[in-house]
């Protein structure tokens, strides 16, 4: 087993460039993982972010380039917008002696027009997320006759986020004659079949470091039609939590849903398909800063939701298909925390509960409560209806306006803002606009020092987010 890179068969430039970057040796998965791709086969590998993935699959797509021609000859598929610049960025820098090499990031959220006059000019690499690699493959705008390695990276997060249909389309729209390649963290059964679907004779290259993973706790909790609010109170004020996601089947639901629980006082929100691109982050940005602690989404709604450290997941209703619950679920217990999963079934749900079970090879917990006979239910259900901790600001400059998290953090604190550093919670920055995550209490005082300040040196308009 070669354990330095210059016993990998990579070409003198590549060589060359990891060893500027100061790759002394190759990292498990590089080891293993390099000369399977760099043969031209098939590979599905078990990986987390920081195991060395990017330049374990990038390296020999690189290798492999024809500079020559400007033709479209690896595509690289990613969960998120963040993963996709994050690959980008490392092929990239792997290919800096690649003369004329252009990677292009292709996600959803930005406009469409630049992206498709980008691919017209000719790109080697194209790295983005599924719904608009779609896209752009199903208006043409990619031509996918030159593609020879295509890369699903993360793929087991890609389905959580309901992208399924999307990257089986995707693989479908690519030559059949071509290299697969899967990294996952974990392989539920949809991956083995996607994998038998997709792959030929694929290598599957895993690296035990005794890790376990997370564990999901699910329950299931009986409640009629009738009697499903009730039954969801006592559900988010039995078990404690910091946020919860709450999905429904459909969008009417969702709107009784977000009226009751607001009229009982609770932060909630929710995400549903009237809502455009820029609501949508919004939202999105309030639940994942906690200045919103309840989410209701639908599974079309909620496609791509990409949260965090998500500590209850809760079915109001039983999907149709139990490959949506795996989906659901999955959004909690990341990170290696215990996640939990709370399903309201109707006694018509026991033939799907049973379905679900038989998928996943686990049991879901009966909790026996009977929410209709329950006198102390409704007192006991108010615990629940907690304010979040904070409020979001939305301040019209980002990225492309050179803004940085550190730039917002001082003009917040010190003498111009006048905050303590402890009010201040999570920051995003996007290309033209950033989320900042201030303490309740102190909001409007944020706001105002906000827009009588300046950032960089530039006057920004600042407001809070959110109905209110
Ligand atoms: P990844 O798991 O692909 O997200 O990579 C994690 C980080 O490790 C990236 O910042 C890479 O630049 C870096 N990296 C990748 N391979 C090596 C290596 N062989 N030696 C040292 N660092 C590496």
């Amino acid at each position: 087993m070669p354990t330095d890179f210059a016993s990998l068969d990579l070409s003198p430039a590549l060589l060359a460039v990891v060893q500027e970057l100061g790759y002394t040796t190759p990292t498990p998965i590089q080891v293993e993982s390099i000369p399977v791709l760099l043969a031209g086969k098939d590979l599905i590998g078990q990986s987390k972010t920081g195991s060395g993935k990017t330049a374990a699959f990038s390296l020999p797509i690189l290798q492999s380039l024809d500079l020559s021609s400007r033709s479209l000859q690896a595509l690289i598929v990613c969960p998120t917008r963040e993963l996709s610049e994050q690959v980008a960025r490392e092929a990239r820098k792997l290919g800096r002696k690649h003369d004329g090499l252009v990677v292009l990031t292709l996600t959803g959220g930005k406009p469409f027009a630049p992206q498709s006059d980008s691919l017209a000019r000719g790109v080697h690499i194209a790295v983005g997320t599924p719904g608009r690699l779609l896209d752009h493959l199903t208006r043409g705008t990619i031509d996918p006759s030159g593609v020879a390695t295509v890369v699903l990276d993360e793929a087991d997060r890609m389905l959580d986020m309901g992208f399924q249909a999307d990257m089986e389309k995707i693989l479908e729209a690519l030559p059949k004659k071509r290299q697969t390649v899967l990294f996952s963290a974990t392989f539920p059964k949809t991956i083995e079949a996607i994998s038998r679907t997709h792959q030929k004779n694929a290598v599957r290259v895993t690296i035990d470091d005794g890790e376990q993973p997370a564990e999901i706790r699910q329950l299931t909790l009986l409640a009629e039609r009738d009697d499903k609010l009730s039954a969801l109170y006592w559900a988010l004020a039995e078990y404690t939590h910091e946020s919860a996601l709450i999905f429904c089947n459909l969008k009417a639901t969702i709107a009784e849903v977000e009226r009751a629980l607001a009229s009982s006082g609770a932060s909630v929100d929710s995400l549903h398909g009237d809502l455009d691109q820029f609501e949508r982050d919004q939202v999105l940005a309030r639940f994942r800063n906690q200045s919103v602690r309840l989410l209701i989404a639908t599974d079309v709604a909620g496609r791509g939701i990409d949260v965090e450290d998500l500590d209850l997941v809760i079915n109001y209703e039983l999907p149709t298909q139990p490959e949506i619950y795996v989906h659901r679920v999955g959004r909690t217990g990341r990170a290696g925390k215990e996640g939990l999963a709370v399903s309201l079934a109707t006694s018509r749900d026991k033939p799907k509960l049973r379905e679900i079970e038989e998928l996943t090879g686990r049991v879901i917990e009966r909790v026996k409560r009977d929410v209709r006979a329950d006198p102390g239910l409704v007192s006991h259900a108010k615990a629940f209806a907690r304010p979040a901790p904070m409020d979001t600001i939305l301040i019209s400059g980002g990225r492309k306006d050179k803004v940085r998290p550190g730039d917002i953090l001082g003009a917040l604190t010190g003498d111009a803002g006048g905050l303590q550093g402890a009010d201040i919670g999570k920051i995003e920055i996007q290309d033209r606009l950033s989320y900042v995550a201030v303490s309740r209490a102190v909001s409007r005082a944020a706001v105002t020092a906000l827009n009588k300040g300046r950032i960089k040196g530039r006057r920004f308009r600042a407001t809070l987010t959110g109905r209110r």
